[in-house]
């Protein structure tokens, strides 16, 4: 398989074009298909913090809510990557930056 160098167009790194589509490195791609779910993930971990901070009972039923979305996240990552040290990586980047993400939203 020949292979030559081209930048993706979002972060303009320079990567295999067998590695791209739409000019999107796997990385970029791998992101762009998190965005529901990290929204998802930010929005369960949100209320799980507001029924923590009122004594609620939820608190259990909102965490496994996080973790079936994690999983989630997790399947469609193995889907998109096919090396499974790859993939390994890019959920846990995915993981931190969703479970980060709380402290950088605002509102909802
Ligand atoms: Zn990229």
């Amino acid at each position: 398989m020949s292979s030559i160098l081209v930048f993706c167009r979002d972060c303009g790194k320079q990567v295999p074009s067998s590695e791209t589509q739409d000019q999107l490195c796997l990385d970029c791609r791998v992101r762009r298909s998190m965005a529901e779910l990290r929204d998802e993930h930010a929005r369960l971990w949100r209320k799980r913090e507001r029924y923590r901070s009122h004594n609620g009972s939820n608190v259990a039923q909102i965490s496994r809510q996080i973790a079936r979305v994690e999983d989630r996240m997790a399947s469609r990552i193995r889907e998109m990557v096919s090396n499974e040290r790859r993939a390994g990586e890019l959920l846990q980047r995915e993981l931190e930056a969703a479970r980060g993400q709380r402290y950088t939203i605002k509102g909802v």
